[in-house]
């Protein structure tokens, strides 16, 4: 059986220019109007890949009615030049390796091209067996790429990006080891090889050029997401993301009647830490409680800083005694934390504490129960601060 997908190299060859050269068009439009560095210099590495393997598909074209050794050289060194380019850009996207292997392979790689560049120059007579050992060593360098691609952790996008490079890699390798060791048993017909290796280049040719666009996308989505949610200074969600959340804790409590607590927390006197600190040592301050706030609470609970140096808890299921120990337990933390900026200088906190079942789902119910939080801090400040209030004693003497 003999080529069974694909007759004429000359019409996959001009499909590979044109779809590179689209996928480029579309690169080069898309990085021109990104504001954000990160993803720009990821994808203009991208677009230098897909600019050298436009260049060498147009050169195969050109000389694919009479191939020579030396014009082949030039095109495969532009061909895996890109394609190295191509998947280290897609590697350093999910991990971040040490320098020096980041380094090594890139050493590696070079030597490839070059090797190739050098061939071109001094090869005397056509050793294709030597340019294929070549060709094999190199394809070996392109896998850590997608292979570090098909982790588990990391997005089914970037799996199937993986999935398309390594499946392409490995089957170009497959051919390259059949050509170098004939001996070697064949698993699948050398034709149906070479077409497979056609069909996976024009395949990965469009995989990776509209998969590292989603990718970008997704990164720059993900971290506007992060900022419309979270804090900047401390790092907790923020007001919005929590009145979302308690939303949803709210209808859980009432469909299943259970008890949850609310807390209001205030750090004492904040005003003259900055009056006597500095601004600069105040947000220190706030920075450290939130970190008291981050390991002391459960993975349900939720948190916020709703304003200035005001704290908001969600405790699902938490009765007083729980959010007693709980909130306690923050307070008892937050007296105990020590600054290497001022060694003798500490801090306290209020806290009003609202425990109930919520009486409806709605936004109106939910900010009822804030104000009592509220109002019951507004006692625990009254009775002299660094104490926590039920809002049931809110109003008890
Ligand atoms: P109380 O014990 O009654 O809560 O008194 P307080 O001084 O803590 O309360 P007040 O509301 O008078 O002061 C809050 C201060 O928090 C005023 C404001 O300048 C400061 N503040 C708000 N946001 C920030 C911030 O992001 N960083 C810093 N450093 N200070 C902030
Ligand atoms: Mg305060
Ligand atoms: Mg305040």
């Amino acid at each position: 059986m003999s080529q069974f997908f694909v007759s004429d190299i000359r019409t996959v060859l001009v499909l590979l220019f044109w779809a590179n050269l689209t996928v480029l068009c579309l690169l080069v439009s898309y990085v021109f109007h990104l504001k954000d560095e990160r993803n720009r210099k990821v994808l203009r590495q991208f677009t230098l890949a897909r600019i050298a393997q436009t260049v060498a598909w147009c050169l195969f074209i050109v000389i694919s009615p009479k191939p020579g050794m030396k014009a082949m050289l030039l095109g495969l060194a532009a061909l895996f030049g890109g394609l190295y380019i191509e998947t280290r850009t897609l590697f350093f996207l999910s991990v971040t390796p040490r320098r020096f292997v980041r380094r090594f392979v890139d050493s590696l790689a070079a030597a490839g091209v070059l090797g190739l560049l050098f061939s071109y120059v001094f090869l005397a007579k056509n050793d294709g067996r030597i340019l294929l050992i070549g060709l094999l060593a190199f394809l070996v360098i392109l896998l850590p790429g997608p292979i570090s691609l098909l982790r588990v952790r990391l997005s089914p996008l970037q799996t199937a990006i993986g999935l398309g490079y390594g499946v392409l890699i490995l089957v170009m390798i497959m051919g390259a080891a059949q050509l170098v060791f004939p001996g070697l048993p064949r698993f699948i017909s050398p034709w149906l090889l070479s077409d497979l290796v056609k069909i996976l280049f024009v395949e990965v040719t469009m995989i990776g050029g509209m998969g590292i666009l989603l990718l970008t996308k997704q990164d720059a989505d993900r971290r506007i997401v992060e900022l419309a949610f979270r804090d900047p200074l401390t790092g907790l969600h923020n007001r919005r993301y929590f009145m979302e959340e308690a939303r949803n804790t709210f209808r859980d409590a009432l469909r299943e009647k259970r008890e949850m607590g609310m807390v209001f927390l205030d750090i004492d006197h904040f005003k003259e830490i900055n009056d006597t600190f500095g601004h600069h040592f105040g947000d220190t301050v706030l920075r450290d409680f939130a970190s008291v706030l981050r390991l002391n609470l459960r993975p349900l609970d939720r948190s916020c800083r709703y304003g200035g140096e005001e704290f908001l808890l969600l405790l699902p299921g938490a009765g007083r005694e729980a959010s007693a120990a709980t909130v306690g337990r923050i307070l008892e933390l937050v007296r105990q934390s020590r600054f290497s900026a001022h060694p003798t200088f500490s801090y306290t906190v209020s806290a009003g504490i609202h425990v109930g079942v919520p009486g409806r789902d709605s936004v109106d119910e939910l900010l009822r129960v804030i104000d009592c939080a509220d109002t019951a801090l507004y006692t625990a400040k009254g009775a002299g601060r660094d104490r926590f209030i039920f809002f049931e004693n809110a109003n008890a003497p």
